[in-house]
């Protein structure tokens, strides 16, 4: 008798996790997709918004994506206003409680990263800055991937406590994974320390800051605004007189102006994607770095860039 009472104690115990079931995460990235399913594991099942070859700024808002909101657990997003041209309409719509600012369910993943841009002054959408919140890109730094996915990992067992001890485990081997290609990465592009370059859009100053490219101006005259001929013929200009070898621009941008711009300096254009799934080799968080860090490195001893 009393062994059956530990059996049923037992299997009563064990009913509310697994009644659970899987928690079912939205990111509104691939980035932050591939992080969540590292830290998540096989206790959650995550879908990105966003696809990686798509400008996370202007992500045409769909129906579906109110469907995948309805049914999510958690949500998950870059932050620092990287996606308030498309996503509250879409939160607001979907009207689950959990996945609204400050619901249980939402997690702002930019919380403890280290945002760089910051504006010193007041900021107005009038002057057309797409960032006035600091740089939203910051995922592009190892080091906040980290940090991003250490929140993910709370999150998770803030609404799954039985299950700490897997996100734990899973955020441990996701550090020690990005911490060996921060490593490696760092050593690749050690020769090529302050290599100039231009880039489209500002995307990689965290990537930058981390790994030692200077940017010396971009093709966009400010996020999110067009080139004008006067600032592309300012920037031509510009890169003669540093002899700037490298333009570098997303996938999701228009190659016309920056392959003029290489035509009058000499210059090569590399399109260098800044997120997960911008190119088919860049599968997850780690691969994203292993492509674009051999990209560069080639693109610089080819060029003779400097
Ligand atoms: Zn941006």
């Amino acid at each position: 008798m009393k062994h059956v009472i530990w059996v049923l104690l037992a299997i009563l115990s064990s009913v509310p996790a697994s009644a659970q079931g899987k928690l079912n995460v939205v990111t509104t990235t691939e980035d932050l997709a591939s992080i969540t399913r590292e830290v998540g594991g096989d206790r959650i099942t995550v879908e990105a918004i966003a696809k990686g070859y798509q400008d996370p700024h202007f992500v045409e808002a769909k129906p579906s994506f109110i469907l995948k909101l309805q049914k999510a657990d958690i949500l998950i997003v870059v932050g620092r206003e990287l996606e308030i041209g498309w996503l509250p309409p879409l939160i607001q719509q979907s009207r689950n409680a959990k996945v609204q600012p400050g619901g249980e369910g939402y997690l702002d993943a930019s919380l403890h990263a280290s945002i760089l841009e910051i504006p010193a002054g007041q900021v107005t959408r009038a002057m057309g800055d797409v960032h006035p919140s600091g740089n939203p890109h910051y995922w592009l730094d190892p080091e906040n991937g980290k940090k991003i996915a250490k929140d993910v990992a709370d999150k998770f067992s803030e609404r799954r406590p039985n299950d700490r001890m897997v996100f734990e485990k899973n955020l441990a081997a996701f550090t020690a994974k990005v911490d060996a290609g921060v490593k490696r990465w760092l050593a690749d592009l050690a020769p090529y320390k302050d290599t100039k370059v231009v880039t489209y859009h500002r995307s990689f100053p965290n990537f930058a800051e981390r790994f030692g490219l200077n940017i010396i101006g971009y093709v966009e005259p400010k996020p999110g605004i067009p080139p004008s001929p006067q600032h592309t013929l300012d920037l031509i200009a510009e890169m003669k007189r540093q002899n700037v070898k490298l333009i570098l621009i997303e996938p999701y941008f228009d190659s016309k102006t920056p392959n003029a711009i290489a035509r009058a300096t000499g210059a090569e254009v590399i399109v260098m994607p800044p997120s997960v799934g911008g190119v088919k080799e860049a599968t997850d968080y780690v691969a994203l770095f292993d492509y674009d860090v051999r990209l560069l490195v080639d693109a610089i001893k080819r060029t003779g860039a400097k």
